[in-house]
This record gives C-alpha cells, sequence and structure tokens, in this order.
C-alpha cells in the first residue's frame, strides 16, 4: 500500500511529522507538503504558474518532498505522474485546530483529501482541537494514533468511491478519548469581523479579524462529538447539490425571459 501524506501548515508542521511517524509501518509513505503555510486557502488549482518541487527531510531525517504548490497541488502532483508508484491512500494533516460544520470549504487540511476523492482515491484529514495552545507546544501523539486506527481500518474496507472522511480529534490524552463517532457536520458560528486600518502612506487596508469562531454543539455533529471527548469522522462527498430543495425550483424548470 502507498500512502501519500500531506497537509496545509507547511513541511516543518509538528503535525505532519507526528502523523508521518505513525503512518509509515502502515505501507510505503511518501511525504509530500508545501513549503509554507497555506492553512485556510481552500480548494485550489494552480494553473498559471509552474510547480516546483524539492527533496527534504522531515525534523527526524524522514526522507520527503516539498513543493510551492498548495495542499491539493500535492495531491495532484502525486497522482498525475510525479511519484514513481501509484496512491493508494491520501492523508492530510495532523492540523493543529479542528476543522468542523463550514469550515471543510476554507480548510486547506481538508481539500487535500477532497482532491483525493476528485482523483478517485481515499482521502482522510485529520485535525486536532489544539485551541489557543501553539502547534509546537502541542502533543500530537493521541491524533497521530487515531490517524494510525484510521488509516488502518481503511485499508481494510475500502471507501465508498467519492467519500472522504474528516476527522477531528478533541485535545485529549490516548486513555481519555472516548472514541469514534460518526457524525454529521455541525453549523459554524463565524465571528468575523473587518478591521480597517491606514498603512503609512495613508492608503487604507482591510483585515478579517474578530473573535475565534464557535459553533453549535448538537449531538450527532462534529462539534457535539468533539465537546464531548468523542473523535468526530465525518463522512463527505463533493456533491453539494441541496438534495432536500430541488423540489422548491420546480416552477423554475424551462422558463427563460
Ligand atoms: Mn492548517
Amino acid at each position: 500500500m502507498h500512502i501519500l501524506a500531506t497537509n496545509d501548515d507547511g513541511i516543518d508542521a509538528p503535525g505532519l511529522l507526528a502523523m508521518a511517524q505513525r503512518l509509515r509501518d502502515l505501507g510505503e509513505l511518501t511525504v509530500l507538503a508545501p513549503n509554507r503555510n497555506w492553512s485556510a486557502s481552500g480548494h485550489v488549482k494552480t494553473l498559471h504558474r509552474p510547480l516546483r518541487v524539492w527533496e527534504a527531510r522531515l525534523a527526524d531525517g524522514i526522507h520527503a518532498l516539498t513543493t510551492d504548490g498548495a495542499p491539493s497541488d500535492c495531491v495532484a502532483l502525486a497522482t498525475l505522474g510525479l511519484l514513481d508508484r501509484p496512491v493508494d491512500l491520501v492523508v492530510s494533516g495532523i492540523n493543529p485546530l479542528p476543522n468542523l460544520g463550514h469550515d471543510v470549504t476554507y480548510s486547506g487540511t481538508v481539500t487535500a483529501a477532497m482532491e483525493a476523492a476528485i482523483a478517485g482515491l481515499p482521502g482522510i484529514a485529520f485535525s486536532l482541537d489544539g485551541s489557543d495552545r501553539r502547534p509546537e507546544d502541542m502533543d500530537f501523539e493521541p491524533a497521530a494514533r487515531v490517524a494510525e486506527t484510521i488509516v488502518r481500518r481503511a485499508l481494510e474496507n475500502d471507501l465508498p468511491q467519492g467519500v472522504f472522511l474528516n476527522v477531528n480529534v478533541p485535545y485529549r490524552s490516548w486513555e481519555d478519548l472516548r472514541g469514534i463517532q460518526v457524525t454529521r457536520q455541525g453549523l459554524r458560528v463565524y465571528r468575523d469581523a473587518l478591521v480597517a486600518r491606514e498603512d503609512p502612506r495613508g492608503r487604507p487596508y482591510y483585515w478579517i479579524g474578530g473573535e475565534a469562531p464557535s459553533g453549535i454543539s448538537e449531538p450527532g455533529t462534529d462539534f457535539g462529538a468533539l465537546q464531548e471527548g468523542w473523535v468526530s469522522l465525518t463522512p463527505l462527498q463533493l456533491d453539494l447539490t441541496a438534495a432536500d430543495r430541488l423540489e422548491t425550483f420546480e416552477a423554475w424548470q424551462g422558463l427563460l425571459g
């Protein structure tokens, strides 16, 4: 089995190292990650500039590759022929912040798993609810063990075609994790605020600031599971059709002008 590991925090991120160390015994592991932080970059396809790839090493000496492309570009590079051997599974993470509810549309971590689904491969995104801890100070080991458990299962049982997994781990010791709860996407509550200032030359600039987002901790959702100490596993798909709303638009059909 050939596993591709990537992330959106960059090749030097401690979450990637912890995950790679846990996964490298499960099969052949290729690490290909961006050379900078792409957090909250959304789903990217770099078409208007060349992509470069360099040899790299993780902090413990694991051989890796790095690129100036986005997380989804890493998956595209790997699956379109950069690597000698075909990839069987794509993992992304471990992100130091959770990716819950609507976050999945912003998250570089999740879009790497999304890109895997587009390539017809199983993809799994891992995120840890590190809150306001600094990534350098965080213990990624419990989340890395979760990643190992889930990747093992994904290798044994094929994921349905087009489905990718969004896994979020509460910040707890391995012993204190209650287990895996299969969830649906919850509701994020963003508390963004626009900060308008002036640069030293008197020109205005804007910063999307505000408080950290919260969420609705409804049972059965990713938020609810995380809140109660469960590992949240949400199966996602790329079909965003509002299937239960198609009827609402029936009368629009056929009319022009
Ligand atoms: Mn990130």
